[in-house]
């Protein structure tokens, strides 16, 4: 199942201005000026994140309807906004702080291994 986490982990700049429509790019250029406290302003859940700016509020969702496209909307604006663009453009920034990126995998090199274990690796399972 598809979470909006994981969708906005890999939500790319190209994406992010396509969901802003024609002027995607200004809004996301425009929005990124926003100074954004991530503790106080943001909220993100599994499959919610809303962006508080005082004068507006921008929340994000997936809409099952339409194969879990990310549904963006402003609660002042009825149409793309730079309000949309400061939430995208933050996402796009804060991806670490937002806990959206995954640390790369551990590995254990295979050098640090001692030979027992090596040899209990190399036993079918
Ligand atoms: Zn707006």
């Amino acid at each position: 199942m598809i979470n909006l986490k994981d969708k906005l982990s890999h939500l790319s700049f190209i994406q992010a201005c396509k969901l802003l429509g024609p002027q995607g790019k200004d809004h996301l250029i425009q929005g990124g000026m926003w100074d954004v406290d991530l503790e106080e302003q943001v909220i993100l859940k599994r499959d919610l994140f809303h962006l508080d700016l005082g004068e507006a509020g921008v929340t994000l969702r997936l809409d099952p309807a339409k194969n879990h496209k990310i549904d963006i909307s402003c609660s002042v604006c009825p149409v793309y906004c730079d309000h949309q663009g400061a939430a995208l453009s933050l996402i796009l920034e804060e991806k670490l702080a937002l806990g959206l990126a995954a640390p790369p995998k551990e590995r254990v090199p295979i050098e640090s291994l001692s030979d027992s274990e090596l040899v209990a690796h190399a036993e079918p399972d």
